[in-house]
């Protein structure tokens, strides 16, 4: 039937993905100093997407989906879910070397940094949801157009909101409030935050703020280089401050697209 064919595409957008993410990963391999652990982390990250889209396919491919439509419409969107967010790491893995190799190339267009950001918070969806994270969005519901790369800008927010992951706590808030001439996009957690004295430092590359035994967090001082990169890239900024309570906070402004 239909559904032979879905999983068909499914199995190879799955090991497309993977093929895409494995020459990356060899490309880093090579590049980076921290490459056992790069390997080790990535991998996981990879393998638990692709996991679990194969299970939720072989089971589709296990009973005939017209008997039961509501079970295929779940396994279907579990896959789909799994993908959505594959397709969100190999991007990020992506820029971060194309960045590494001096080759990041924006491709500018109309980018509504409220849907853009909707959709990242989809895609990360089964990520909060295996982490046991709970992320609240809120906007001030005006239209936010800025003249940008949306992939790179969705990678941007993708690399904060995975540090709020990391290193905060429960919860992670997601606000967007524009002015006339700018948008301002505010990642919030809950965590330990950031000593003020390194609060400029950390955008530096491979810099990680020395933390003793406060976090055993694994990474490579990669994340907020490109982050910042992005950002100054489309003319606008990012910037770090705690919040009262103490967790991290990121301020990510860019300038409207005020001619359209
Ligand atoms: P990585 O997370 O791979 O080390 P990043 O460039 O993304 O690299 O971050 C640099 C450093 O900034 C991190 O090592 C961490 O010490 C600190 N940091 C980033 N985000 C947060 C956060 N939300 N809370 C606390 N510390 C953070």
């Amino acid at each position: 039937g239909p559904e032979i064919g879905f999983v068909a595409l499914l199995i190879c957008l799955c090991s497309g993905a993977f093929v895409l993410a494995y020459a990356t990963l060899r490309k880093q391999l090579l590049l980076n100093a921290h490459k056992d652990n790069f390997i080790s982390n990535m991998s996981h990250e990879l393998k638990t997407p692709v996991a679990t889209a194969k299970v939720a396919i072989e089971a589709l491919a296990k009973f005939d989906g017209i008997e039961d439509p509501v079970k295929t419409r779940d396994y279907l969107q579990m896959a789909g879910w799994e993908i959505d967010r594959l397709e969100t790491l190999v991007n990020n893995v992506l820029s971060n070397v194309q960045l590494e190799d001096g080759r990041l190339h924006m491709q500018y267009d109309r980018v509504d940094i409220t849907s853009m950001t909707q959709q990242l918070l989809k895609n990360m969806q089964p990520l909060f949801r295996e982490k046991h994270k709970h992320v609240m969005f809120d906007s001030d519901g005006k239209t936010a157009v800025v003249h940008g790369d949306k992939t790179h800008l969705q990678g941007l927010v993708y690399n904060i909101i995975d540090n709020a992951l990391k290193y905060g706590g429960g919860n992670i808030h997601v606000g967007i409030h524009s002015d006339a001439v700018e948008t301002k996009l505010t990642i919030s957690d809950d965590g330990a935050g950031i000593p003020p004295a390194f609060s400029n430092k950390i955008f530096e590359r491979f810099f990680r703020v020395p933390s003793g035994d406060v976090h055993d967090v694994k990474g490579y001082g990669l994340g907020l280089n490109y982050a910042k990169y992005v950002a100054e890239a489309h003319q606008g900024n990012i910037r770090q401050f705690n919040i009262p309570g103490g967790g991290a906070a990121f301020e990510i402004t860019l300038p409207l697209n005020v001619a359209s």
